[in-house]
Parts: C-alpha cells; sequence; structure tokens
C-alpha cells in the first residue's frame, strides 16, 4: 500500500497557491526538503553552472516505494497530509504536494529511487511534464533526483535568471542554512568540480557554527542555550488562518503551550550592514518573519546603530498548532497563532541573554590594559555607532571564552599581521596614549555653570539689561558648506567632535566621518587614475570564507585587486592576502575584507561595478579614517576642515551619516531670548 495520495480537491484549494519553482535555488530548497522529510542522514547536492545546466540531490532517505514514485510527479500527490485537518499541524517540511510535478514541468528530470521495502528500485524519467521512462532499476537505498535544463521550454522565465554566479549564490546560502538546521546530518555541495560544502555529522550546533564559519566568529557569539516560556491557554486566540478556521474544535486545546528558544546571536560588536547573517527556523524551517525580526532588532535597541544587524541564528520550537506554515507558496512565512507572545519572547530571551553575557568588553585599551575585561557597561547609552569600532580597533584580548558545549578543535586560521606605518603622513592613527575606552554621555557634556533655574514663564524681554547684539551683526545665514574652511577650531568634545567657529554661528564636526569623506574621495580617484598604492605583507593573511563569500569573492576579485588587495585562493574556502593598499593598517586588514565581502553580497549581488568600486574605497575609507575618542591639536583640526571643504560632498559620509551640524548666529540668538 503506497503511502502518497492525491489530496482531495477541498484540501487542496486550502493550501496557499502560487509559483514554487522561480529560480534554481528554488528547485534545491524543494528538493532538500524532500530529502530532509524523508529522513535523510547524508544529503549530496551537484550543481553546474549555477543550477541552470543541472541540480543533482542524493539523499539516503526511505526512498519511494514504484507506486509512488509514479503517483509523486502528480498535482497534490503528497504523503504528509491527509485531510483538511492535518493543515492544522504540520510537522514536515513539505505538504503541498506540487514541488515535483512543478519542477518536472519546467525541466528534463530523472528520478531514481528505491525503498527499503522493496527489492528493486525505480527510475522515471520526465521532460517538460511528459513521462518518457519508467523502469524498474537495480538501485541502492535512497532518492537521486536529476534535474536537467531548467526552464528549458520556458524562455520567458529563463530570461530572468541572474548570474550563474549569482544563483550558485542563493543556492550555497540556502544549503549552509539546512546545515545550520541540521547538525546532526552531512551535506556536500560540489559545484562543478569544486567543493563549496562539506560538513560530517556533529553532536551540537555549535561545532556545525564552527565547521560552517570557523573558529573566529564563536568568540563573537552568545549561545542562547535553551530557554523556554509557557503560554497558558486560552487567551483569546487568534485563527491561523481563515481558510481553515471552520475546522478548529475548540475545547480540545491542552491548557498551556511551550516555545523553546535556542542558538546563537552576536555581540553588540559585530554590526553587519544588512540582514544575510539572520537565520531564523522555526520548528526547523527556515523562514523570513518579521515579527520574530523585529523582536530581534528591539533587544538590541540601543545597542548597535539602527541601520546595522546584528548575526543571529535562532532556533523556535514550538507545537505544530501553534504555528501557520501554509501561507506563502514558497513555505517562507509563517503566521503564529499567538503572535505577541511569540515576539515578546524572542525579544525578551535575547535581551536578557545581551545583558548577562555582559556585552561589550571582550576589547580594551592596548596600553595599561586591566588583568580583567573591564566590568560590564552595557552600550545602551551610547547612540553612537563608532563606539564599537574603536574597540574593535584596539588590540583584542583574549575574548571571554564562550560557554563551551563540547571540545572543539581549534586550528584558527594562520594569521600574519605586519606593522606599517601611519596610512597618512598627517595622523598617527593609533593614538599613542592610552585612549579612553568608551565615550560617557552619562556626565555632563561640557563643564557649565548652571544658570538660575528657570521659571518656566514667560518674561517680558528686557533688552538693555544684557546689552543689546547690534541687528546689523546678525550674518546672512551660512547655507553652503564650503564655508567649512573658514572655520576656527575651538576645541574638541569626548574627543570625538570638533567644535568650531563660523562666520555665522557654531559647528559641530563629527571627526571620524569627516576623516572618512576625505579618505574615500582619495582613494576613489586614486582607484580611478589606476594609482592604489599597496604595501605588501611580509607573511600572507589567511582568511576563512564561507561558501556564499567564496563565491562573492570570486565575482568581486578582479576589482578586489585593481584596488589594491592581491588575493588568490588559498586551498578549499580559504584566501590569501598577500598585498592590501597602503591605506589599511595590517590588523585592520582582515576586517576589512570581510566588510568588503559583506557589502558585496544580498541585494548587492546585481549592484553595478561601480557600485562595488565605491563600496571598496568605502571599507577602506573607514578603516583608515581617525577615530573617535583620538585627541586632535589645532593645526590637525583645521587641516581637516579644510580638506573637508574641499571635498566634493562634505555634508554626509559615505555610508550616509551626517558629517556636521550648525547651530546659526540667529538660532543662536533666538535661544537667548535676544532676538
Ligand atoms: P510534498 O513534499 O509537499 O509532499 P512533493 O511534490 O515535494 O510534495 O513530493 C511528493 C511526494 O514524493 C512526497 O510527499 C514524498 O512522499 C515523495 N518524495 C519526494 N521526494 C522524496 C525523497 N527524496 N525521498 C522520499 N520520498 C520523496
Ligand atoms: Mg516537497
Amino acid at each position: 500500500m503506497g503511502r502518497i495520495r492525491i489530496l482531495p480537491d477541498q484540501v487542496a484549494n486550502k493550501i496557499a497557491a502560487g509559483e514554487v519553482v522561480e529560480r534554481p535555488a528554488s528547485v534545491v530548497k524543494e528538493l532538500l526538503e524532500n530529502s530532509l522529510d524523508a529522513g535523510a542522514m547524508d544529503l549530496r547536492i551537484e550543481i553546474e553552472s549555477g543550477g541552470r545546466r543541472l541540480i543533482r540531490i542524493v539523499d539516503d532517505g526511505s526512498g519511494m516505494l514504484r507506486d509512488d514514485a509514479l503517483l509523486a510527479f502528480e498535482r497534490h500527490a503528497t504523503s504528509k497530509l491527509r485531510d483538511v485537518k492535518d493543515l492544522l499541524a504540520i510537522a514536515t517540511l513539505g505538504f503541498r504536494g506540487e514541488a515535483l510535478p512543478s519542477i518536472a514541468s519546467v525541466s528534463r528530470l530523472l528520478l531514481e529511487t528505491r525503498a527499503i521495502e522493496e527489492p528493486t528500485g525505480t527510475r522515471i524519467e520526465i521532460a517538460g511534464g511528459k513521462m518518457l521512462r519508467c523502469e524498474e532499476a537495480a538501485l541502492g537505498g535512497g532518492t537521486s533526483i536529476r534535474v536537467r535544463d531548467l526552464f528549458f521550454n520556458v524562455p520567458a522565465r529563463k530570461k530572468f535568471l541572474r548570474s550563474e554566479q549569482t544563483e550558485l549564490a542563493h543556492i550555497a546560502a540556502l544549503v549552509t542554512h539546512y546545515s545550520l538546521a541540521h547538525p546532526d546530518k552531512s551535506f556536500r555541495l560540489m559545484a562543478g568540480p569544486s567543493e563549496l560544502l562539506g560538513v560530517t555529522p556533529v553532536a551540537t550546533l555549535r561545532e556545525r557554527v564552527y565547521q560552517v564559519f570557523g573558529s573566529q566568529i564563536l568568540d563573537e557569539l552568545v549561545d542562547i542555550g535553551v530557554r523556554e516560556r509557557e503560554l497558558f491557554l486560552p487567551p483569546p486566540s487568534v485563527p491561523p488562518s481563515e481558510a481553515i478556521i471552520e475546522y478548529r474544535s475548540e475545547p480540545e486545546e491542552p491548557p498551556l503551550r511551550r516555545f523553546r528558544l535556542s542558538g546563537y546571536f552576536s555581540r553588540p560588536q559585530v554590526q553587519k550592514s544588512n540582514r544575510n547573517s539572520i537565520y531564523i527556523f522555526v520548528n526547523g524551517r527556515l523562514i523570513r518573519d518579521r515579527a520574530v525580526m523585529h523582536a530581534l532588532t528591539s533587544a538590541y535597541h540601543n545597542l548597535i546603530p539602527p541601520s546595522s544587524y546584528p548575526f543571529a541564528l535562532l532556533f523556535l520550537e514550538c507545537e505544530p498548532e501553534e504555528v501557520d506554515v501554509n501561507v506563502h507558496p514558497s513555505k517562507t512565512e509563517v503566521r503564529f497563532r499567538h503572535g505577541s507572545f511569540v515576539h515578546d519572547f524572542v525579544r525578551d530571551t535575547i535581551r536578557e541573554r545581551l545583558m548577562e553575557s555582559r556585552p561589550a568588553p571582550t576589547f580594551s585599551p592596548p596600553i595599561a590594559a586591566p588583568a580583567r575585561t573591564p566590568p560590564a557597561q552595557p552600550a545602551a547609552r551610547l547612540p553612537y555607532s563608532d563606539f564599537s569600532q574603536v574597540l574593535e580597533n584596539e588590540t583584542p584580548v583574549a575574548a571571554e571564552p564562550v560557554e563551551a558545549e563540547a571540545a572543539i578543535p581549534a586550528p584558527a586560521p594562520a594569521r600574519a599581521r605586519v606593522e606599517t606605518g601611519p596610512a597618512m603622513p598627517e595622523f598617527t592613527l593609533r593614538p599613542t596614549a592610552p585612549p579612553v575606552p568608551r565615550l560617557d554621555f552619562s556626565a555632563p557634556p561640557l563643564e557649565v555653570t548652571p544658570g538660575p533655574p528657570s521659571s518656566g514663564k514667560l518674561q517680558p524681554r528686557r533688552l538693555d539689561m544684557h546689552g543689546e547684539f547690534p541687528r546689523d551683526a546678525i550674518p546672512a545665514p551660512e547655507t553652503s558648506l564650503s564655508v567649512l574652511s573658514d572655520l576656527r577650531p575651538l576645541g574638541q568634545i569626548h574627543e570625538s567632535f570638533i567644535i568650531a567657529a563660523g562666520r555665522d554661528g557654531l559647528w559641530i564636526i563629527d571627526q571620524h566621518v569627516a576623516h572618512e569623506r576625505i579618505l574615500f574621495e582619495q582613494v576613489l580617484k586614486q582607484r580611478a587614475a589606476g594609482r592604489v598604492e599597496i604595501q605588501r605583507l611580509l607573511m600572507p593573511l589567511i582568511l576563512q570564507l564561507t561558501p556564499e563569500q567564496q563565491i562573492d569573492y570570486a565575482r568581486i576579485a578582479d576589482e578586489l585587486h585593481a584596488s589594491g588587495f592581491e588575493t588568490e585562493p588559498f586551498g578549499n574556502r580559504t584566501l590569501a592576502v598577500k598585498a592590501a593598499p597602503a591605506a589599511v593598517s595590517a590588523p585592520d586588514l582582515e576586517r576589512v575584507l570581510y566588510e568588503i565581502l559583506e557589502t558585496a553580497e544580498g541585494e548587492q549581488r546585481g549592484a553595478s561595478l561601480d557600485d562595488l568600486r565605491r563600496n571598496i574605497c568605502a571599507s577602506i575609507a573607514c578603516r583608515a579614517a581617525i577615530k573617535i575618542n583620538m585627541r586632535l591639536d589645532f593645526a590637525k583640526m583645521e587641516w581637516l576642515l579644510r580638506a573637508l571643504a574641499a571635498t566634493d560632498c562634505p555634508m554626509s559620509c559615505p555610508h550616509g551619516r551626517p558629517i556636521a551640524m550648525h547651530c546659526s548666529t540667529r538660532e543662536i540668538l533666538k535661544a537667548f531670548h535676544r532676538i
């Protein structure tokens, strides 16, 4: 008796409709999910030409019975659902019974499968939805599905495919995600002859994170452990979806539901420029969910700037009844029955763990470093993103070990660090005196003698008593930033912001972003003229890459080279850096390169060469620029203001942050009730 059934119409009609096969990665997703549902422990994925020419997935799962193998290509044929009630509690990744027929209708597909119960296997060949062959075959257990020439019969679809590299990167990201959700299974992803990912079964998520991302990231992560929260029913519950509301049987529900959260998230020093490093799994399914995403960002509120994102690997487990996965055809969105409960649980758990893990002090000033890491001081009061960069730029001291779960061999990538001279002759880029470790905005910013307390009432203005400001002395408002060159620096606050007097009022200039802008334009010009100054490293710096980074690297290698980074692949998923632009100091090199790879991923994959070039220059400039918390003498401040005035765009840094704040004479007069 076969396992697969064709869903009756009334069930099929309640399944979120839509196209499942959009691109090669969607094929890989559906096939991988099928293999996982079939209990496979060993999954091998082979890709050629970004999946356009070939996708092959071989698993050691349950296999299919002969009759089932044929039935599997019918629409709405599935072994995972029987009736509408099953839709309320889906425990498998698949349930729609549509993937195989959809894939078979737009490709040349070969299925080879054998169930353990049967002595021989089945081979089925279908092209463009037409069955070409179905025969008995001597096969080992498990299933192999080969998909060739995707969209060969749908040219319109084919046109929308992106470059092979881009499609491959999507596939690599996907396989990486699933490998993280299943540390106990082995995954192997081959692109042509090269292995992009190869992970053997391990006992813990921690070990899998190590296998995929390398040892370094583990130091930057906080382990959630396993946190639980119970929900006592019945609160007023929101039904999962209209389609199945009629089938809910109210009184049978147990009185409490348990939600469990585990995984890892990054300490606040780690700041990513996009959401690509956030992985959310609900009952083993990789999803995009606005509520969980929002919970995560609100846990980091004030700890990292709003435009930055953490790295997070979150696994939420709950009863299948608590989550409706029948929302979106590609099953990447879900609806929680108790959405705000889930939101608060995730936010509170991460926030609590962040505080418990004592954020930030993994780095301390290089000189006179205290024996122990400084006491916990949540960075929550710091509205400034470069705070963490400053800390990160200091010599790292041994980070607090992340709670060890398992002994992990730690072959940290060999790394050579070469001290080089300052990147800009005008500045010593590394402070000679121990820098103030962090800004403290809780202290009064300037020494001021408190005036009489304001009564709060409006007083009639008496102009004569305090001397009148001559009307004609009020300058015309300065609207252009070209006036920056005329500014007279008065000093710094917090050794971070230059205070300067102009013809019209007062200016506050962020020294880091100002210098960043200056350097950015300089580096960009050098690059355009092909005159990038480089420095050779005594020993190459070895970087470990994720499969996705490896693909992005291959795509941008030429531009990296032209920008002064001499790099070459060095074994599997490692990169040797032999030379770098002179503006980047050796200790910063690794971060700069990872940052560049990060800006080249995700949505940026389709970015123009010009954007890529600008991003690279921005990363270099950001690292080389003077930092906040650095004392500058007047000559340097003056130089900075003049150089800033000479830039093409002195109002914002290459990342879009403002550089200068202006308080006009008129505003000052108004504030003191003089006009
Ligand atoms: P769904 O996964 O939604 O059930 P699919 O079209 O993806 O629908 O697959 C149809 C059926 O084929 C599945 O229900 C399952 O019984 C069977 N199947 C597909 N892939 C595999 C596999 N790799 N191993 C075993 N059975 C499989
Ligand atoms: Mg499926």
